[in-house]
């Protein structure tokens, strides 16, 4: 039998999913009552495959800006170490595919983004590894994913 952890991911069967998906890791409730709702947003399969770092560092600059202009109360979004995909943390409860549907018109600006235009945050004051963006690397990626949601859904399994 498999032993409870701490860490909601090392719970999930990553050998059972199927990527690219949103999936809700977890809601918590804080002493004032705030809800707080941690998302799953998948863009490799685990094991499978993986994003280099810069084409992630660029995805995440993008996404992390832009993702504050669909969705109300958007805490943070951060890289999974494993590099398979992000974070999401938004205050309140809201249904997986209303973030996928979020996270879609997201996607969506970053495939269409132009090379001469500018990724925020991409200087040496702003950002801690300037040098290390890719945005093709980038636009790949959320290409996939958008593919991936429209062929088969936002669910994980
Ligand atoms: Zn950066």
């Amino acid at each position: 039998m498999k032993e409870s952890r701490n860490v909601e991911s090392f719970n999930l069967d990553h050998t059972k999913v199927q990527a690219p998906y949103v999936r809700l890791a977890g809601t918590v409730k804080g002493p004032q009552g705030d809800v707080v709702s941690k998302y799953d947003v998948r863009f490799c399969q685990p094991n499978e495959d993986v994003m280099s770092t810069a084409a992630m560092h660029t995805l995440e600059h993008l996404m992390a800006e832009y993702i504050r202009d669909e969705l109300e109360g958007v805490i943070d979004l951060s890289p999974m170490g494993c590099r398979t995909g992000f974070y999401l943390a938004v205050f309140g409860s809201q249904k997986e595919s209303v973030i996928a549907e979020k996270l879609r018109a997201v996607l969506a600006q970053v495939v269409a983004w132009p090379d001469e235009e500018t990724v925020p945050g991409v200087d040496p004051v702003m950002c801690g590894n300037w040098k290390d963006h890719d945005l093709a690397g980038a636009r790949e990626w959320a290409s996939r994913w958008i593919e991936g949601i429209d062929s088969k859904g936002w669910a994980c399994c």
